[in-house]
């Protein structure tokens, strides 16, 4: 078992990513395809990346690094971390990748609203380029019937709030964690503080001990090989420390002063 105190952060290592610079480099420019760039510009009404998105999207889309992103709230995370994850699963496409494909992705959220906002975000807005990609969302309540109906029909992004994920992983059968390529602890500073570091730490175990290395062929290609994780916070300071430290290896730091 790691000492997570022995630890120090000097595993966090600044970015040698792409980092795009040019504060009029346009979505094309971070090297996503034309259908998405259409759906940000258009359906959107995004002109152009944040600072944030032109050093993280690049990074995520030709690089399997681990990264800690650290932001301040506003500075458009969410687009940050979702983009980079369709644009790969559009490029392993030519229609092989359905919603009976697999769970490539984990998104993570402190709260039950915030969750919905991220599943809402990727369903209405960037998965209207791409309708054969499917979100989905388990944050319990009332609805654990209907979330147990739609991960049997097959999701491929799952958007949870960690206690609710960590009840299906013992009480959902078919609930097939072993292709997830992704995992993003969104808010981590606010995850930590609301009591979440045993929840994740165990998804972490799981997620280890379900692993499948061997992905069908149109998807290796696309993929990452192992689990990227991905930790976002609008500070550095404090347990996310600890959270990063946990969930992260050889992690590249990806960090802003003013967001925008
Ligand atoms: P964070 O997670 O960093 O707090 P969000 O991802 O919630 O920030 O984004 C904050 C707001 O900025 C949202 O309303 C989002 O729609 C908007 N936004 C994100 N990216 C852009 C962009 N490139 N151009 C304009 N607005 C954006
Ligand atoms: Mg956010």
């Amino acid at each position: 078992k790691r000492d997570y105190n022995q630890e120090t952060k000097a595993e966090l290592k600044p970015s040698n990513a792409p980092l795009i610079n040019d504060e009029s480099a346009d979505f094309a420019k971070l090297g996503i395809n034309k259908t998405l760039c259409r759906c940000l510009e258009q359906k959107l009404g995004y002109a152009k990346p944040t600072k944030i998105q032109r050093a993280v999207i690049p990074a995520l889309i030709t690089g399997d690094d681990d990264m800690f992103v650290q932001a301040q709230t506003g500075s458009g995370k969410t687009l940050a971390f979702s983009v980079p994850i369709i644009e790969r699963l559009m490029r392993a496409s030519d229609g092989s990748v359905n919603r009976k494909s697999g769970i490539f992705a984990i998104v993570l959220s402190p709260t039950r609203e915030l969750a919905t906002q991220t599943y809402e975000f990727l369903t209405n807005k960037l998965c209207s380029a791409c309708h054969w990609i499917v979100p989905g969302l388990v944050i319990g309540g009332e609805k654990k019937k209907s979330e147990k109906a739609r991960i049997r029909k097959g999701v491929n992004i799952l958007v949870a709030t960690p206690g609710r994920l960590a009840d299906h992983i013992e009480n959902t059968n078919k609930l097939d964690l072993s292709k997830v390529r992704y995992l993003v602890l969104d808010e981590g500073d606010r995850m930590m503080d609301l009591g979440f570091e045993e929840a994740i730490g165990k998804l972490l175990t799981c997620l280890e001990s379900v692993f499948e290395p061997r992905l069908p062929q149109n998807l290796q290609n696309c993929l990452p090989a192992k689990r990227v994780n991905i930790l976002c916070s609008a500070t550095m300071e404090g347990t996310v420390k600890k959270l990063g430290q946990m969930s992260l290896k050889d992690a590249k730091l990806i960090t802003t002063d003013n967001g925008k």
